[in-house]
């Protein structure tokens, strides 16, 4: 840090000048930004020094961890032999290409196909436009709907926001726009009441068969969703609901659209969170543990039976954007994957960190405030209650995660709260001693949590 630019200094220029996604900004610049300096492994350190365990990988998204000297090597090559060139008229460059068939070598079935974006957001628009193309090229211009559900999250553009269920990011902008409507979520333990979580699970799965017939299937283009609802607090569906949402797409022939932003790329113990779930998305945009946020690159895994159409019949599709296949992201996105694949990381989350993270997490499940814990691969939300047994929740949700969300932090955890529920969300190289820091951290938020706010 040069001298213009001591800590108090920094803070002041950020509230004068930085605008932050998500956040109260007048709040925000009384209470001013955390400064976050340095990365490496699962750890971050701020520019005093505090050094935090980073249970949430970023943004779901250090899949690999921090500080692969790697892929800055990898991406400093790339630099210097070509920084830039775009893959509009005719042209395409080595990293880009390369990519895109390891992407698709790990996506399997007949996903083989990808458009790159810059983004989840830029996916999400990416897909939603081509699904209303691919349904026009083939003679059905009124298959233009899309049914999403509430309590997702897709994004920030309009589409991605409007496509995603969050009222807060609707009721800003005249949002949703026309044509996209949400069905409930598979949440079983706010929604499900006396029905057990498969009943619970097909009886949402069938609000997606209802709202189809209800718009008539010739109108519907596709249904999308978060194999494991991320955003939403780590929402994860009852068994039956997958293999039933497949089926109705199938005999509805809607298109049905799994987005992997986060689920994507080992979180699950899979390379992707719908073989977790064994169902076969037609379109499956990506992003975050694509490049490990390393560098932004997202994109749109396609499936043959869209591409065939994008290919052989709709000849110019009017859509992309400057940095689609950046050679230098690209090469930063290869150099990441190669190493989640030599240091089997995915495997290691399916066979060894996965089931430790897991069984560490439910035993959180003994504790006062804990309504139910659900962890699949090394993604967990830890729901609060104020009463196990009739799953009563706390009087201010928000106020009760929060609560554990700040003494983590003040504890050196980084946790994220979604209402009341914890969520955590670390790198695919945790340790099994990290995992238990977390644990005991966390525990110790949830005891605060229990001896101050009245439930
Ligand atoms: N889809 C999902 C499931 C996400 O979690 C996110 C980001 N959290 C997005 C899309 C949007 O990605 P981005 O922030 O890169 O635009």
């Amino acid at each position: 840090m040069t001298a213009l630019t001591t800590l108090s200094n920094l803070s002041a220029i950020d509230a004068a000048h930085h605008l932050h996604p998500f956040s109260d900004m007048k709040q925000l610049n009384e209470k001013g930004t955390r400064i976050i300096a340095r990365g490496e492994g699962v750890h971050i350190w701020d520019a005093q020094g505090k050094k935090y365990l980073d249970a949430f990988a970023g943004l779901w998204c250090v899949n690999v961890g921090y500080g692969r000297r790697e892929i800055a090597e990898a991406v400093s090559r790339q630099m210097n032999e070509l920084p830039y060139y775009n893959t509009f008229f005719g042209t395409t460059n080595e990293p880009a290409t390369l990519l895109a068939q390891k992407i698709t070598g790990h996506a399997g079935g007949s996903l083989n196909h990808v458009f790159f974006t810059n983004s989840g957001s830029e996916a999400t628009d990416t897909w939603f436009r081509m699904v209303r193309v691919y349904w026009k090229t083939l003679g059905h211009p009124t298959k233009t709907h899309v049914i999403a559900r509430r309590n997702g999250y897709h994004g920030s553009t309009v589409a991605g926001a409007s496509l995603g269920g969050m009222k807060p990011m609707h009721e800003q902008g005249n949002l949703p726009i026309e044509g996209i409507s949400h069905i409930g979520q598979p949440y079983w333990y706010a929604d499900g009441g006396d029905l057990t979580p498969d009943e619970f699970g097909l009886k949402m799965a069938r609000e997606l068969e209802a709202r189809i017939d209800e718009l008539g299937e010739e109108n519907v283009a596709a249904f999308v969703a978060e194999p494991i609802q991320g955003a939403g607090g780590v929402i994860v569906p009852p068994d039956s609901y997958w293999p039933e949402v497949a089926r109705i797409c199938k005999a509805r022939n809607i298109l049905l659209v799994a987005d992997e932003v986060i689920c994507g790329f080992g979180r699950l113990g899979r390379w992707f969170g719908h073989q977790h779930f064994g169902f076969e998305p037609d379109l499956a945009p990506i992003a975050k543990g694509l490049s490990s946020g390393y560098l932004p690159i997202g994109g749109v895994l396609v499936s043959d039976r869209v591409a065939r159409v994008m290919i052989e019949e709709v000849g110019d599709f009017n859509h992309g954007f400057t940095y689609s296949g950046h050679p230098v992201c690209a090469a930063a996105a290869l150099e990441n994957l190669r190493i989640i694949e030599e240091e089997g990381l995915v495997e290691r989350v399916a066979t060894d960190i996965g089931p430790y993270f897991a069984a560490a997490l439910k035993s959180l499940e003994d504790h006062e405030v804990v309504g139910a814990v659900d962890a699949v691969g090394l993604i967990a939300g830890v729901q609060l209650a104020s009463d196990k047994a009739t799953r009563r929740r706390f009087e201010k949700p928000d106020d009760a995660g929060m609560t554990v969300r700040n003494h983590c932090l003040e504890n050196g955890l980084v946790m994220r709260a979604t209402g009341d529920r914890m969520l955590a969300s670390p790198a695919l190289v945790i340790t099994r001693s990290e995992v238990d820091q977390i644990i005991e951290t966390l525990r110790a938020g949830l005891d605060h949590l229990r001896d101050t706010v009245s439930r």
